[in-house]
């Protein structure tokens, strides 16, 4: 058992498949820990309380953010996402490697408190793939998904300031180098 898991973080635009290669990394790889996430916005069809998110409320979140309870948090879209502090900081002692998934602000804010971290970005093969994704997920208004296209166009010049690019092209490909590289990444003798 390693003394100290990694921090791995794992961004990407809405939609692009981010969720469910971490959820295939954790049920294929030992000792992965997939940090579930606070916010503020509603929660979609199907998902849970405690399992998908922390659904809370922005007074809530506020507070949570004064009392410095998070490792970081961001405002995406129109509400509050963070990392709850504890959980990470407990279960990287234990020697579990811990993926966040999380927005590219986010990010950069890990990226100054933990720079031996593993910043991974998930790419759609192109924008109007994207696009297609999103619709297909069906929980988006027009609105909604013109936003988050948008977004993407900037999330997309992030993709520079991360240790890995993965082009999410083809699921079973994605998913196999997302484990390739926390496999890799565990037999790495020196960050320099
Ligand atoms: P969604 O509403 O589609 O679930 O997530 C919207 C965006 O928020 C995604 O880019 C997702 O990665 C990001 N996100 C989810 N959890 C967190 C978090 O804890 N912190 C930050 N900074 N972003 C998050």
């Amino acid at each position: 058992m390693r003394e100290q898991g990694m921090l791995i973080v794992v961004s990407g635009p809405s939609g692009v498949g981010k969720g469910t290669l971490c959820n295939i990394l954790v049920s294929k790889v030992e000792d992965v820990f997939l940090s579930t996430s606070a916010t503020t916005r509603l929660p979609r069809p199907g998902e849970l309380d405690g399992v998908n998110y922390i659904f809370m409320s922005h007074e809530n979140f506020e507070d949570k953010i004064k009392k410095g309870q998070f490792l970081e948090w961001a405002k995406v879209y129109t509400n509050y996402y963070g990392t709850p502090k504890d959980v990470v900081i407990k279960k990287l002692s234990e020697g579990k490697d811990v993926i966040l998934e999380i927005d590219i602000q986010g990010a950069a804010q890990v990226k100054k408190n933990y720079p031996e971290g593993i910043f991974i970005f998930i790419a759609p093969p192109s924008i109007e793939e994207l696009e297609k994704r999103i619709i297909k997920r069906g929980s988006d208004t027009k609105d909604s998904v013109d936003l988050r296209l948008k977004c993407a166009k900037e999330e997309i010049q992030a993709a520079f300031d991360y240790d890995y690019v993965i082009i999410n092209e083809d699921l079973d490909t994605a998913a196999l180098m997302l484990q390739s590289i926390v496999l890799a990444e565990r037999c790495r003798v020196s960050r320099n």
